[in-house]
């Protein structure tokens, strides 16, 4: 028989056949287009890390990706943490950025 599935994050088994909820997550860098060249340390800074690290490196600072197995308690602590974050965010009455891409339901 397979292993258990476990929940990726408290490692509760989940039984076959219960509620589990798959979690898609997704960091990437977000450019705004800007580059300033004027600064010369910073761009040196900058090329020197690009020749020290290894691709792999560089590659999951520019875009990572993972999915995870949650049960259903584990959904809901993740739910509840981005929305307090969301709640201190419009608290601070800050929305200038902008850049909401809400698809939670
Ligand atoms: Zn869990």
């Amino acid at each position: 028989m397979n292993p258990p599935v476990r929940c990726g994050m408290c490692a509760r088994a989940i039984q076959p056949g219960d509620l589990r909820f798959a979690l898609l997550w997704k960091i990437y860098a977000d450019y705004d287009g800007i580059i300033d060249l004027g600064d010369e340390l910073l761009l040196e800074k900058t090329l020197l890390a690009v020749e020290k690290g290894s691709a792999r490196d560089l590659e999951e600072k520019v875009y990572m990706e993972s999915r995870h197995i949650l049960c259903p308690a584990c959904r809901e602590e993740i739910l509840e943490t981005l929305s307090s974050l969301e709640e201190m965010r419009s608290e601070a009455g800050s929305d200038e950025e902008g850049g909401e891409e809400r698809n939670l339901h």
